[in-house]
């Protein structure tokens, strides 16, 4: 038997994104990963195994060699800023990075404060055009922050907009189109070269067949 092959994935968007790419290059989970309570789960393939882990920790697993490779969000590959391999885009669970706030909000005068998860992305992004802003980190509803005045933006995703809609407030800048990409560790790039040039390329087929 061939050496083991492990796969990173986060529950939701990207594992109910990526299962039909992964089907379509032979590789199919034997349960429903979404009511499994398992970390580790068994693909048809007895050398390709997939791990569920946090959307936030998949970069983590593949660069300390947890997993071979993974599938993770732009956002979160742009907050971690690690040492990993992107080689394809997949172009599943697409949206923007935006900053958002009451309309004209961006342009008060004086340092503004900016509430978001992405303290990274947003301090990089204020910082390369020379605006000085106060970044405060939350962990989720955004949205709020302006609202109750604690902040005059946010940095968040958008897909729809509806989210932002219902609470007031509208898409001021845009960051950076966000899509899911494949990332392979470093060294089993090397290691597995040819196990994983056949996975990038089937992916790579199925991705075309679905555009
Ligand atoms: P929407 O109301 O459609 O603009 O969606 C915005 C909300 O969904 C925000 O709270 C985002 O954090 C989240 N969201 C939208 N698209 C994505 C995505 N591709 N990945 C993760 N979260 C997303």
């Amino acid at each position: 038997m061939s050496e083991m092959l492990t796969i990173a994935l986060s529950k939701g968007r990207i594992l109910q994104d990526t299962l039909p790419l992964l089907a379509q290059a032979g590789i199919e989970l034997a349960e429903d990963p979404e009511k499994s309570r398992k970390l580790v789960l068994e693909t048809s393939r007895d050398d390709v195994r997939i791990v569920v882990v946090r959307a936030t920790d998949v970069p983590t697993y593949v660069q300390y060699g947890g997993a071979d490779v993974g599938v993770s969000g732009k956002d979160v590959l742009m907050e971690f800023g690690g040492d990993l391999y992107e080689p394809l885009d997949l172009r599943i669970a697409r949206c923007r990075m935006m900053v958002a706030g009451e309309p004209g909000a961006n342009e008060r005068p004086g340092r503004l404060r900016v509430a978001t998860k992405f303290v990274n992305i947003t301090r990089r992004y204020f910082a390369e055009q020379g605006r000085q802003v106060e970044v405060i980190k939350l962990y989720g509803s955004m949205e709020l922050a302006p609202l109750v005045g604690m902040a005059d933006l946010i940095v968040d995703l958008v897909d729809t907009g509806n989210t932002l809609r219902a609470n007031g407030l509208v898409p001021l800048e845009h960051i950076a189109d966000i899509s899911s990409r494949l990332i392979v560790n470093k060294a089993a790039m090397k290691t597995k070269h040819r196990r994983i040039k056949a996975l990038i390329a089937d992916l790579e087929r199925a991705v075309a067949q679905r555009a």
